[in-house]
């Protein structure tokens, strides 16, 4: 037989001992790790957050908005969820009569009904008529592709070519489309011991999804691959990194192959802060197609954004438990870098941002 060693046994009687066994949510332990600490509650630069929902802003009083940014260091909002019609113009009124620089608002459209004769029509009219009044992007939700139906009740896959004239739309009327389509990718894996996602699927069960619900995540992102190769003069900004931060070559392999396409990392700085630098590897690649974008509105949440693009912090917490148990590394961009991430970027893609609060 052979000998089991001495420390062992003292271990595994110290286990046995204490006999604790703890689920993963509770086990959240200190890390002892001394090294240096920079944390930031500020941008260095002042900064474009291009992914950003506000539902109430046309009858909102937008001071308290703006005290928080200031504190962020934000000089512009994009709000997605604009609305279309009259409320996005309401919206509109009440930023240009009260902070007319510091906030953009996109439009969205209702894809229920498509199909339906007029449906083109109407929603080309419709778009047409809040870029006039004030609208600068279009922001296209998840619905397309999960659920949004057509007139005969079956959902719009992303590529549907009846939507053809709309994306030709903003091309002509020169604004970009911010297009979230599926989600993380372990949504759809089974839902064990080996899931990164197990704990948000856990504490929020109705994210699960199967490949018949309503299709498998390849199909539906290669879906939306082929709606950016068959509208080179529209350009998208594909939110989330079109769910590839995790795959840093596949996504440069996408944006090589589409010119038209930036991305924003609205919700996966998690993943850029576990692979520092094949993430910085990245960014200094494809510096230009980058936006910065947040997507929840928590002002704390921005700091860690901030560390993880500009310092060199090594191992420090991220927020959110079920987005990564993992601890974050900083990627440490340069100065030329980081302007282009914090609004050079934007400024060149989204009409009617005012230009003098950022520096050269
Ligand atoms: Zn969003």
């Amino acid at each position: 037989m052979k000998k089991i060693p001495a420390l062992f046994l003292v271990l595994g009687f110290h286990l046995f001992a204490c006999g604790q066994k703890m689920d993963f949510e509770k086990y959240d332990p200190k890390s002892t790790l001394v090294v240096p600490e920079h944390p930031l509650k500020k941008s260095k630069y002042p900064f474009i957050d291009v992914h950003n929902h506000q539902w109430g802003m046309d009858n909102q009083d937008l001071s308290g908005l703006v005290k928080d940014m200031d504190g962020l260091n934000m000089a512009v909002m994009v709000n997605l969820s604009g609305g279309s019609g009259e409320k996005i113009k309401r919206s509109i009124d009440n930023i240009r009569k009260n902070y007319p620089k510091r906030f953009i608002v996109f439009a969205n459209i209702d894809f229920n009904g498509v199909g339906k004769n007029g449906w083109t029509e109407k929603t080309i009219n419709q778009l047409e008529a809040d870029v006039k009044n004030g609208a600068n992007g279009l922001k296209i939700f998840k619905d397309l592709g999960f659920s949004a139906r057509d007139e005969k009740g079956l959902i719009i896959k992303v590529n549907d070519p009846r939507l053809q004239p709309v994306w030709a739309k903003c091309a002509e009327l020169k604004i970009p489309i911010l297009i979230h389509t599926a989600d993380p990718k372990s949504f759809w894996d089974p839902m064990d011991e080996h899931n990164e996602r197990w704990l948000e699927l856990a504490t929020h069960p109705n994210r699960k999804r199967e490949n018949n619900d309503p299709e498998p995540f390849e199909q539906m992102i290669s879906e939306q691959h082929e709606l950016f190769r068959n509208n080179p003069n529209t350009t998208f900004i594909a939110a989330h990194f079109g769910w590839l931060a995790n795959d840093l070559k596949r996504l440069g392999q996408l944006l090589d192959q589409c010119p038209n396409v930036m991305v924003e990392f609205g919700a996966i700085i998690s993943d850029l802060g576990r692979q520092p630098r094949a993430a910085s590897e990245f960014f200094t690649t494809y510096q230009d197609r980058i936006l910065f974008g947040k997507d929840s509105w928590v002002p704390e949440e921005y700091a860690t954004y901030f560390r993880v693009l500009e310092t060199n912090d090594e191992y420090f917490p991220y927020h959110k438990k079920y987005h990564a148990f993992w601890r974050m590394y900083g990627m440490g961009l340069p100065d030329n870098i980081l302007k282009k991430i914090y609004y050079k970027n934007a400024l060149r893609i989204i009409p009617s941002i005012d230009r003098s609060v950022f520096p050269q």
